[in-house]
């Protein structure tokens, strides 16, 4: 009974900010609630917007995961959003930002929740891991499992931004180990807080399976293009 009083309080007193612009709504405020980008339909593999068919690059290189869910397309408030939740220094936007990601993905049953991770500098740097934070939250958020410590970067990769899609591959390729007495067996869900060429996504997912998961499929705040 206390604590629903002191969150309706807290809310009075503090009401919650759109993670996109700053006015009243959680996650979103109206309008930009509005002006989101549904991730639609694309590809079932990877989630790369466009037709509902296996994509160009998926049929030449499979990425090692099973399939992609989106909260939506990488742009407008969705893309001030990730901003904000990255580099912006609010990791308490993952708490909303997960609870609207459950809505809109379906995990599989019994899965386990995994982040992908940031390596140990960049998450110094940062004071906080947002896709770990974002893990969390939709874990919770949906009722699943969260696995936490079973997928390590083995390296520092620089910034994928402005990489050509091999380079991104060659980047991140080994750039992650993961630990068999956690993972063996298991049906894994790989979250990010963006994919993009699916690059990172696919070496994560190639160490889950390495170390013997079952399956793995991603979920994402964003699909970018
Ligand atoms: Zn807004
Ligand atoms: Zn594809």
């Amino acid at each position: 009974m206390v604590r629903p009083l002191i969150a309706a309080l807290l809310d009075l007193l503090y009401p919650p900010r759109c993670a996109a612009c700053g006015e009243p709504g959680e996650p979103f405020c109206a309008p930009c609630a509005e002006a989101l980008l549904p991730p639609g339909d694309g590809c079932p593999r990877c989630g790369r917007p466009g037709r509902a068919a296996t994509c160009g690059p998926c049929l030449l290189h499979p990425p090692a995961y099973d399939g992609l869910q989106a909260g939506g397309l990488f742009g407008g408030p969705l893309a001030d959003a990730v901003h904000a939740l990255k580099y912006g220094d609010r990791p308490a936007l993952a708490r909303p930002l997960g609870r609207w990601l459950a809505g809109r993905v379906t995990l599989p049953p019994g899965a386990l929740v995994v982040a992908v991770p940031l390596g140990r500098r960049r998450r110094q740097e940062r004071g906080y891991d947002q896709a770990g934070r974002l893990a969390e939250a939709l874990a919770s958020a949906a009722g699943a499992g969260r696995l936490t410590g079973a997928l390590r970067r083995t390296r520092e990769t620089p910034p994928q931004v402005g990489r050509s899609r091999a380079a991104r591959g060659a980047n991140v390729g080994g750039a992650f180990t993961a630990d068999p007495s956690l993972v063996a067996g298991r049906e894994l869900v790989l979250v990010d807080d963006v994919v993009t060429t699916g690059a990172t996504a696919d070496a994560a997912a190639r160490a889950l399976l390495a170390a013997g998961a079952r399956r793995v499929t991603v979920v994402a705040l964003a699909r970018a293009e």
